[in-house]
Order: C-alpha cells, then structure tokens, then sequence
C-alpha cells in the first residue's frame, strides 16, 4: 500500500489544439482503505477523443471537466489492499476513476476484469467501450448485409479497426480511410480491409469513387467535417449513416458548417443515426460474446500504442487527437498481471 499517488489534473481549458500547460501532474495523499473498502494500483489509464469535448465548458451528455480536478477516464488496475471488502486483493478492476496511479474505493462503479480471457488493456479498447460502440453503431444502426459497401473513417483507431473487421465478419466489403500509408496498410494487410486510402493524400471524392465503386451502403461517420460531405455524395438508396464522433472538429474554436451537400440525402433517403454507447451497455454481455469469441478465434485482431508514465498523459492526449495511435492509445503506470 501506498500512502501518496500522482494524478493528472485539468489546469486550463485548451483553445483550439490542447497543449501540455493545460495539464498539471500533482502528488496527493492516498486515503487507507476505510472498512469495506479497496487500494487499487491502475495499470492502464484510457486516452480518449470524447475527453477533449469534456474540457470545454459547453452543455453536452455528460458534464465538463472542472479546472483544478483530476480528469475522469477510464482505467483498469488490481487491487492491491481490501479492508474487509468483498473485491479481494488481487482481483483486477475497471473503472472511471480517472487518470490517476491509485485510488482508494469502497467498490462502487467498479467492475470485474478477468485477466485470464484477454489482456487487462483490452478492457479498455477492443474489449471494452471503443469495441461496444463499434459494435453497437455498425450491427445496430449499419447493419450491414452480405455484399454490402462498409465505410469507416478513422479507421485504424480504436474503433474503427473493429468495424471496419466487424463488416468483414458479416460479409461486407470493408473500406477505410486513415492518416498515414502506415496506417493504410495496417487496414489492408492486417486487418484484411478490402481497400484504404492515406486521406492526408488523396482527394477525399476521388477516393471513394475508386474504392467504393458501388457507392456506400454504410458509412460509419468517427470524422465528420469533409469525411462526412464526401461519403454523403456516395451513399447509396436507403444507406445508414451511424453518427460516432467528429473527431476533425474537436480542436476547432468555432464548430464548422455543416456538409453543404444534405440534399443528396433526398436523393438517396439514407438515415443519419447519432448514437452514444453509454445509452447501450445492456448489449454489453451480447457485444462481449460476440467480439469476445472474434478475439480468442483470431478472427479480429487488435493493435494497442502504449506510452509509459503517468507523465506522459498530457502528451499521449495531445498525440491521440493528431493521429499518433494505431488502434486504441493508452498509458501505461502499473504492472501487467503476473
Ligand atoms: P481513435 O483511436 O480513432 O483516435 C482518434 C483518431 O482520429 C486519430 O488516431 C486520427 O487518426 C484521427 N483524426 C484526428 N484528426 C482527424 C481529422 N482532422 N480528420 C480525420 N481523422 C482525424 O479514437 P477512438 O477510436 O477512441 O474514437 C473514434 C471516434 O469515435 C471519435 O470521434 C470519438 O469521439 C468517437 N467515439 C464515440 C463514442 C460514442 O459513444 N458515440 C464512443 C467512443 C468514441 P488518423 O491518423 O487516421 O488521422
């Protein structure tokens, strides 16, 4: 047991792209576990897009981070004192406890990782809420069908990767677009994308006319901005737009205009749907079943960037938002299971 722990705090609202004087890295006291209550070491701390919206002081679906506070994310570490609580030392957790190094619990909001099925990390990524909401969003909202035109923006992030294999599994062409050609080929050699393109490169219509030949049945939408506009002039007649995230304007001042190009949604009578998969963790047994099974058949694989040091938080955040990851971005401050 530890007495102190270090935490990252919000020191400053970010204007435009976040910078690392927005972060503060404080030690605090560690309160000793009261009676029925747990010490937890984190070893994995989640980086995650959603944060940087959190950071702004603007009504949304959940609260603002508050300046001074340490930013809440997601984590998973191991107990590693119970005072009489039903977790036992030893037993690995999940929380939303934030990005801290340890935490003091009396076990509410925690819940159980298994480290024998898979990895701790995975609970959070491929596992954990970036795989349920890819899979939410594209069998809920896209469900796509044999033969079917999948396109996924982000498409080697965390989420993406999944849908992206996800539509492959369901018998979907699968086409994605990514940030770098090391990113492209990860998609296509690895995860067995039908077609990518490096959208730093190409011209964004000029893509999808060549690797979307029959137009878009699905367009998963993590990007929003030009992404959006061009995949709306080539979804094809009663195509499904799941609505993910728009990670092109998070670090905007000013929200964008919207695509200039709606009225093509006449034409094609598409359906755009918004979604937020804390609304849908009752499919989280049917999601971790199905992704879970996908997992340890090798059927879907997952990459992981990991950065080491609570320190290295602010840095890992800022990297996430300019592309920095392959697959889901964590850091990493404690031990793995031995
Ligand atoms: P990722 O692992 O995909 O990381 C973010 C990626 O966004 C970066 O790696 C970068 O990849 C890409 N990116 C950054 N700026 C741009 C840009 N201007 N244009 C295109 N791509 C850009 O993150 P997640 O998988 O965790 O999240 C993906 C999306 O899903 C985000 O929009 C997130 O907010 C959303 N989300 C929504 C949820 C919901 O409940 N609706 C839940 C979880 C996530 P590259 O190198 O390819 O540019």
């Amino acid at each position: 047991m530890t007495d102190t722990t270090r935490e990252i705090r919000l020191a400053s609202r970010p204007e435009g792209e976040p910078v690392p004087d927005n972060f503060e890295l404080a030690e605090v006291p560690l309160p000793q576990p009261g009676a029925g209550e747990v010490q937890v070491r984190n070893s994995y701390l989640s980086v995650d897009p959603y944060m940087r919206g959190r950071m702004r002081d603007a009504k949304s679906y959940v609260p603002p981070f508050q300046v001074g506070e340490v930013l809440q994310g997601g984590a998973v570490g191991q107990v590693v004192a119970s005072n009489g609580a039903d977790l036992q030392e030893g037993a690995w957790v999940q929380s939303m406890n934030g990005w801290r190094e340890h935490y003091t619990s009396d076990g509410s909001g925690l819940l159980p990782v298994d480290p024998d099925l898979a990895p701790v990390s995975t609970s959070l990524g491929v596992l954990g809420m970036p795989g349920l909401t890819a899979w939410y969003g594209l069998t809920q909202i896209g469900n796509p069908k044999q033969g079917e035109t999948v396109f996924v923006s982000a498409a080697a992030g965390a989420v993406g990767s999944v849908v992206g294999q996800l539509a492959r599994l369901r018998g979907a062409r699968a086409v994605g677009s990514a940030g770098s050609p090391e990113k492209v080929a990860f998609l296509t050699d690895e995860l067995g994308f039908d077609a990518a393109f490096d959208y730093k490169q190409q011209d964004l219509n000029r893509a999808l006319r060549e690797h979307c030949p029959d137009g878009i049945d699905v367009y998963f939408d993590n990007v929003g901005g030009d992404h959006l506009e061009a995949a709306l002039t080539r979804l094809n007649t009663f195509a499904r737009v799941p609505l993910c995230g728009m990670v092109s304007a998070y670090n905007l001042k000013e929200p964008p205009p919207g695509p200039r190009n709606l009225a093509s949604l006449l034409v094609s009578r598409a359906t755009i749907t918004g979604f937020i998969v804390t609304d849908h963790y009752d499919r989280y047994a049917e999601f971790a079943q199905e992704v879970g099974g996908y997992v340890a058949s090798g059927e879907l694989r997952y990459r992981e960037t990991v950065v080491d040091g609570i320190e290295r938080m602010p840095e890992a955040f800022i990297g996430l938002l300019q592309g920095d990851n392959t697959g889901k971005m964590l850091v990493r401050v404690g031990p793995n299971p031995s």
